[in-house]
């Protein structure tokens, strides 16, 4: 059976100088350009419903569009230009940050580090490994610290990672939350109301295979369905697990909770022959390259295979 690519976006932007890497907007059209001119898209829904093996052109192999996260942006940006070249698309909702109103704490982090006009941080929490005390030189030199801040603590527990995040919130306290980053429910309901499947990606967006507690792992996955279903009239059929990460209990778990298709990042295309496992599908993740060039090779998975060449 024919393999179909299934890709993941995140974020799509109009601000090339956006740290958080979102796709910009040029970038993102002319993968939708190529994608459409290449492959026949249909939803992961409708591909994972039939194995595939029905929904093939005749000459064009089959591919997916996913958005993980929820971010506005994705109706600002990339919805007019899915209208555009009628493209379909499925969404993936953190839905606590769309119940808040705010992104996960890495989103708060670059926020705060981007929009402060201070230049001094002190931290001093040695139970968690973290004695900061810097001035920074340059605004750039402050927010490649944040960088390197949120990549040291990305798995750290939520908790800790709120309690780093007030205390840097006490050195930065002329910056607001983002309050207009993630979309609303009334943005999430015309999304698909417009036939564009909404699905889950957690309540909460944790690391699922970190979470010890059976019950705590049932809630992200149960209640995040839950919600969508108050909103979109429907149990989503699929979730798209955080950072792509799950193992055999997630899994399990994911499926006991009603869902039918859980998606991973595999960086390879899905095999409907092969991967049997409907709750472990592997996704492109397309990232947020600055140029055309290594986008493409993304989508076409030459890089893949440029890396096993040079055995990376
Ligand atoms: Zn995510």
């Amino acid at each position: 059976m024919r393999d179909i690519r299934i890709f993941l976006f995140h974020r799509v932007s109009g601000n090339k100088e956006n740290w958080t890497h979102a796709t910009h907007v040029s970038i993102f059209e002319k993968c939708i350009k190529y994608i459409i001119a290449n492959y026949t898209v249909k939803t992961v829904e409708e591909c994972l419903a039939v194995k595939g093996s029905l929904l093939h052109g005749k000459a064009k192999p089959l591919a997916c569009i996913t958005f993980d996260d929820g971010f506005k942006d994705n109706i600002i940006y990339a919805l007019p230009i899915l209208e555009k070249y009628k493209c379909p698309a499925s969404f993936y909702m953190i839905t606590g940050c769309i119940d808040k109103g705010l992104p996960t704490w890495p989103h708060l982090y670059s926020n705060i580090f981007e929009n402060t006009r201070k230049m001094k941080l002190v931290i001093n929490l040695p139970e968690l490994g973290i004695n900061v005390d810097k001035h920074f030189k340059s605004t750039l030199e402050r927010i490649q610290f944040g960088i390197d801040l949120v990549k040291k603590i990305r798995f750290v527990p939520p908790q800790d990672a709120e309690t780093i995040l007030d205390i840097v919130k006490q050195n930065f306290n002329d910056v607001e939350d983002p309050h207009n980053m993630m979309m609303t429910w009334t943005e999430v309901k015309q999304l698909c109301e417009s036939g564009y499947p909404i699905g889950s990606h957690t309540h909460t967006h944790l690391k699922l295979t970190a979470v010890k507690d059976d019950e705590q792992l049932k809630y992200e996955m149960v209640h995040s369905g839950e919600r969508i279903k108050e909103l979109c009239g429907k149990f989503p059929a699929a979730i798209a697990y955080p950072f792509g990460l799950t193992d055999e209990r997630v899994t399990k778990i994911a499926h006991d909770a009603g869902y039918k298709y859980g998606l991973t990042v595999g960086q390879r295309a899905y095999n409907p022959g092969l991967d049997i496992n409907l709750m472990a599908v592997p996704r492109v993740d397309i990232y947020a390259e600055r140029s055309w060039l290594k986008t493409n090779l993304r989508i076409t998975g030459h890089i893949e295979t440029i890396k096993k060449i040079v055995g990376r």
